[in-house]
């Protein structure tokens, strides 16, 4: 453990990150300090504002921060040249977003071969494993639907298996239940429980308490700053405590 905790997979050091909207200064992040092991799951809370998107844009190497340091692997992601930059995020980041932003007239299979399209992987490869991913998901048999002819979570399971083909480092998801009903988003946050226990290393940003109290770690963002990092159930329970007017 103590090895694993000396050299996470992510580092933030004291991280900023300020926006100027006309004459108006925003601290969006306001030095932000945590690490994540590898294999760790860990859920970002906050209210509407408190920053989550903002970081997990930093996380994800979508975005610099104005200040401090954030390392992937021991690598100074601010040191990165463009091309470096966008190499790191293809290979090492997979991404799930609250609106699947999948291609509507691609199939399943399609969609989850695109990034290693990109990469110039031979189709052969990529058909195999697209496929892989999508049995990975529980849709072994829904490969040559397109998204209008699948439900929401099967949309997002695609969205996932897209994020999870070119076996990234790190998948990265942001309020990925905030476009479902509360059954699917369990089905999607048991598939994130599937995943964790397979070894992957995710960050879930959500506002909900109840999926934040899933995962063993939480961080609460608040205006900014990290108020509370600890177990998810403790985390998220703060959230609700906080809720309810006194
Ligand atoms: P959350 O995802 O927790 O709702 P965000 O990270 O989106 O929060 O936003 C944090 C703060 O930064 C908010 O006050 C928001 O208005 C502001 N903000 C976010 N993005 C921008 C931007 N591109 N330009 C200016 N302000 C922004
Ligand atoms: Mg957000």
């Amino acid at each position: 453990m103590d090895a694993i905790q000396s050299s996470p997979l992510l580092s933030l050091d004291r991280i900023t990150r300020v926006y100027r909207v006309g004459s108006e200064v925003v601290r969006a992040l306001d030095g932000v300090s945590f690490g994540v092991a590898r294999g760790e799951w860990l859920a970002v809370v906050g209210q509407s504002g408190s920053g989550k998107s903002t970081l997990m844009n930093i996380l994800g190497c979508l975005d610099t921060p104005s200040s401090g340091t954030y390392r992937i692997n021991g690598r100074d992601v601010q040191g990165l040249q463009d091309d470096e930059l966008s190499d790191l995020r293809n290979k090492e980041i997979g991404f799930v977003f609250q609106t699947f932003q999948l291609l509507s007239r691609a199939t399943a299979l399609a969609n989850v071969e695109l990034p290693l399209v990109y990469r110039g992987v031979a189709r052969r490869e990529r058909r195999q494993a697209a496929e892989e991913a999508l049995r990975a998901v529980g849709l072994a048999d829904r490969m040559h639907h397109r998204p209008n002819e699948l439900s929401g979570g099967q949309r997002q399971r695609v969205a996932v298996a897209r994020a999870l083909v070119g076996e990234p480092s790190l998948l990265l998801a942001d309020e990925p239940t905030g476009n479902l009903d509360s059954n699917t988003g369990e089905e999607i946050i048991r598939l994130f429980a599937e995943l964790h226990q397979r070894g992957h290393t995710i960050v879930l940003v959500t506002h909900e308490p109840r999926l934040a109290a899933r995962c063993p770690r939480a961080v609460r963002l608040m205006d900014g700053r990290v108020v509370a990092d600890g177990p998810g159930r403790e985390v998220a329970m703060l959230g609700i405590a906080q809720a309810v007017p006194a």
